[in-house]
């Protein structure tokens, strides 16, 4: 049985975000989607919003579970036991940063593998903090998230929410 993490922020789940949990799902046994908790960082949606969502877009993904953690992604992968991070690569700008933690990441605990997937080219430029910005304006992101997802932007008071 080989599970697998897939940390982040989610503030919103996007198309994107769902592209990578069904690549990740071809080859592992179990995704375990983690919504970090960062006090540090301001986010549009609470951890239980946001852990709320992901659980009723995956609803029908039968290997996927929601669950959030705070600390490091080492200590992560130890609790739930898994094999492998996984990790969303769209442009190059993306890389940096991710080889940089996945390299730390390895630093401090030599099993720690991260696996990089690429979603589909439509959704290669999309990322939960555009979605919030056109959301913001009132524009159309029937195409980027899911129709809950898209409600509950349309339920935020975007103007001053935003981050
Ligand atoms: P974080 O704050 O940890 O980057 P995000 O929710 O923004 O959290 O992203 C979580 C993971 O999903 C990251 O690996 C990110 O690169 C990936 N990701 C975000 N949007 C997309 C997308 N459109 N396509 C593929 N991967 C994505």
């Amino acid at each position: 049985m080989k599970t697998a993490l897939f940390p982040g922020s989610f503030d919103p789940v996007t198309n994107g975000h769902i592209d990578v949990i069904q690549r990740a799902c071809l080859l592992f046994d179990k995704i375990i989607v983690t919504v970090a908790i960062n006090s540090d960082k301001h986010t549009l949606f609470d951890i239980e919003e946001r852990k709320e969502l992901l659980s009723e877009v995956c609803k029908d993904i039968p290997k996927v579970k929601v669950a959030s953690f705070e600390g490091l992604l080492i200590d992560a992968m130890k609790t739930f036991k898994t094999v492998a991070v996984i990790r969303g690569l769209r442009a190059i700008s993306d890389f940096e940063y991710e080889f940089q933690m996945a390299m730390m990441n390895r630093t401090l605990c030599q099993d720690c593998e991260t696996v990089f997937l690429m979603p589909a080219p439509e959704y290669s430029f999309l990322s939960s903090r555009m979605i919030k910005e056109i959301a913001m304006f009132n524009g159309d992101i029937s195409h980027f998230v899911p129709p809950v997802v898209a409600k509950a932007l349309k339920g935020k008071n975007l103007g001053t929410n935003l981050c």
